[in-house]
């Protein structure tokens, strides 16, 4: 069977090397590609995918809303969220959405997170989808910052968080913003851009950003000389992409393979 990524562009995913290494060790005979797609051939392109081998795809920026859009059916994190990561196809050609970054990133948590105080930096998709999931799984509060505090706002209304004019105290900071992805990027200039400066890290740190290069981010820094618990942009990617394989395969992710494969890609 065939899956594979589609975004515009794909030429920098990871997901190929986790993948293919957990069809591997998985000992099936699959196959995972990336699919660059421009924005305006991506529903045509998508429902010529079952009839050509395909049994699902992952979907990247800049086609997350479209993939949901153009689904027969929705998992309630992809509805709530408004985003998909992950379609798969039926035998008939029919297309399911589901968002597994909200699930990959509690799965990457190892620790129940409920009673805890989270904060969300971000309101953009991968927000949307980290709020989402510290909601359900009974956080003891969920509180929103943005730099565009009126966005940030919308998003903690529409799904149930607060927001703040600053980052309040709080067990567990989870960086969804792109701030740290720009190689060059200073721990004091990224903890400015995200209203941290002078700040202690809390307990768990996650930063949602990884660099191509492999190099540490700033917020990951951060939370390490403070010596909080650190979940990285690379784990995240890692147990979302696992929660995909399993959809497709039915199968349980190989996770140790998967991350082994995406820290050397
Ligand atoms: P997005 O929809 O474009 O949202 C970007 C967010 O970053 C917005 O909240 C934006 O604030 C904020 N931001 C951008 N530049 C900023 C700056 N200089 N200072 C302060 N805030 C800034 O992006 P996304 O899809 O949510 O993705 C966010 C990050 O998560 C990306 O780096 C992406 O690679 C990463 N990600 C990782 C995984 C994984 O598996 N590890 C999965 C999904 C996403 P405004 O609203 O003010 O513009």
């Amino acid at each position: 069977m065939l899956t594979g990524v589609l975004g515009h562009p794909v030429a920098h995913s990871r997901s190929p090397a986790i993948q293919n290494a957990a069809f591997r060790a998985a000992g099936l005979d699959w196959r995972y590609v990336k699919l660059p797609v421009a924005p305006e051939l991506f529903g045509e392109t998508v429902r010529a995918l079952p009839a050509s081998g395909y049994r699902g795809a992952n979907v990247t920026i800049p086609h997350k809303l479209a993939a949901l859009e153009l689904s027969d059916t929705a998992s309630e994190a992809a509805r709530a969220i408004g985003a998909a990561n992950t379609l798969t196809f039926d035998d008939e050609g029919g297309i399911a959405a589901d968002n597994t970054d909200a699930g990959g990133l509690l799965d990457a948590l190892v620790q129940p997170v409920d009673g805890l105080r989270a904060v969300v930096l971000g309101a953009g998709g991968a927000a949307r989808a980290a709020v989402w999931a510290l909601v359900q799984e009974g956080a003891g509060t969920v509180t929103i910052w943005n730099r565009t505090r009126e966005r940030g706002e919308a998003v903690a209304r529409e799904l149930g968080a607060a927001s703040a004019k600053r980052p309040p105290a709080c067990d567990l900071l989870v960086n969804a913003t792109s701030v740290g992805l720009e190689p060059g990027t200073s721990e004091s200039e990224a903890l400015a851009a995200l209203a941290l400066e002078g700040s202690d890290p809390p307990a768990i740190v996650v930063d949602l950003v990884y660099r191509a290069d492999g190099a540490t981010t700033p917020v990951a820094a951060w939370g390490a000389r403070g010596g909080a618990a650190v979940v990285d942009g690379l784990e995240i990617l890692v147990r979302q992409g696992a929660r995909s394989f399993s959809l497709w395969t039915g199968l349980e992710a190989p996770v140790e393979a998967m991350r082994a494969a995406a820290r050397d890609a």
